[in-house]
């Protein structure tokens, strides 16, 4: 492996790979892809009744591209034929699209620290290898960082990730906190098996009247939910302050002192924080769990090192869908030819624009951004 590169991308999820096509259409050819394990492995580690909740369509021909694509033309509906796909199915389309665009990905190459040297950094692999780049982007997702609440007792509960099948669940009433996506989620699964769950959460998706799809349950959870509602108690207003083990339960205890038990451990679907990464917290300043960026996606602790996908975050504007971040993969690779003092080609803008994957205004955002 050649040791020395303008640019390096952390991560071959679809913000990595998406970025990496990104960069090739504008011309940049000097750039690795270095990915810890293999492509899309966070949608490898998908449990297998996971899919997407927001809908694949072959719709890229009338101007509205399939919202979980990465590029401007290819379409994941297309390629493995499925409305809502599976992690292992989409990790395949990951691996399509990045084979398609010969994209440089070294897989097995986890990178465990970067430092600051001089005018550019040094990248220590797994391998303990150093690798030099001019500029870095981070887009090692938030899988990996299950996000437990920080409350007395929290050792109790075991995370959504670390539900490898429903199979294994007693048919025992089930606790889960977090009445979103994924909190909805578990509860389905089990009530598909005859599962009761009850779910206590602050606000649930299922109550939302926004507009937003990251607020309101999707259409898809919906639609499933009401086969099962007869098994699924949803509890709203309930902050979660603490969890106390009881001989053979588990009390739980709520912001508004009120009490349940669960005889069961609770399950929490209470979301991911990259921060927890050592990575993300040196290279980049951390305020409520969020890097601080820039208005180009850069460090605000870091020059030249930029974050890529769901946990870019500016003020209100979270860009937590792929149909979100992907629109960042454009501007940023026309900041870079900037730096290096390359050309655009206002064609690769266009093709960009046209496929609404340009977002370089963040006011122009209004609902559709947020989270
Ligand atoms: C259950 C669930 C359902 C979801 N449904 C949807 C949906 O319907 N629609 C939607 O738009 N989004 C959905 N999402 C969110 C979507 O999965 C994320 O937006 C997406 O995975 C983020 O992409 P990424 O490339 O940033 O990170 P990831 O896909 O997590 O990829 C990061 C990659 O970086 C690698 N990596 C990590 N650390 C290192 C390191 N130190 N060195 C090298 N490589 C490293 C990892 O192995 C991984 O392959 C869902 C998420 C979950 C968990």
């Amino acid at each position: 492996m050649n040791d020395q590169h303008s640019i390096v991308i952390i991560g071959a999820g679809p913000a990595g790979i998406g970025l990496g096509v990104a960069l090739q259409n504008y011309g940049i050819n000097d750039f690795l892809i270095l990915e810890k394990e293999t492509i899309g492995h966070s949608f490898e580690s998908w449990n297998p009744e996971t899919h997407f909740i927001s809908p694949s369509f072959t719709t890229n021909g009338f101007g509205a591209p399939d919202l979980n694509a990465i590029t401007p033309d290819t379409s994941p509906a297309y390629s493995i034929s499925s409305e809502h796909p599976s992690g292992k199915a989409y990790a395949s389309y990951l691996r399509a699209v990045s084979k398609l665009s010969h994209l440089p990905v070294l897989q097995h190459t986890g990178v465990d620290r970067i430092f600051p040297v001089e005018d550019h950094f040094e990248l220590i692999l797994s391998s303990s290898q150093i690798l030099e780049a001019q500029y870095v982007f981070v887009g090692i997702g938030d899988f990996s960082y299950p996000y437990r609440p920080d409350i007395p007792g929290n050792n109790y509960g075991i995370h959504y990730v670390d539900i490898q099948t429903y199979n294994r669940f007693s048919d025992q009433m089930q606790t889960v906190i977090g009445g979103n996506e994924a909190g909805f989620d578990v509860a389905i699964n089990l009530a598909k098996r005859g599962i009761p769950t009850t779910i206590y959460t602050t606000e649930s998706g299922l109550e939302s009247k926004a507009a937003d799809p990251s607020k309101r349950l999707s259409t898809f959870t919906i639609g499933r939910y009401l086969k099962y509602a007869d098994l699924i108690h949803v509890e709203s207003h309930k902050q979660l302050v603490a969890i106390k083990k009881k001989p053979t339960a588990f009390k739980l205890t709520f912001a508004d002192s009120s009490t349940a038990i669960s005889q069961t451990k609770p399950i929490f679907a209470t979301g991911f924080a990259a921060s927890q990464s050592p990575l993300v917290s040196s290279l980049f300043d951390i305020r409520a769990n969020r890097p601080l960026l820039t208005a180009m996606d850069e460090s605000t602790k870091s020059p030249n090192v930029f974050l890529i996908g769901p946990q870019v975050t500016h003020d209100d504007v979270v860009l937590c869908y792929i149909y979100k971040y992907r629109q960042r993969f454009a501007p940023l690779a026309e900041e870079l030819l900037a730096r290096l003092r390359m050309t655009i080609n206002p064609q690769v803008t266009q093709q960009y624009k046209k496929a609404n994957m340009f977002l370089d205004d963040f006011d122009d955002c209004d609902v559709n951004c947020q989270c």
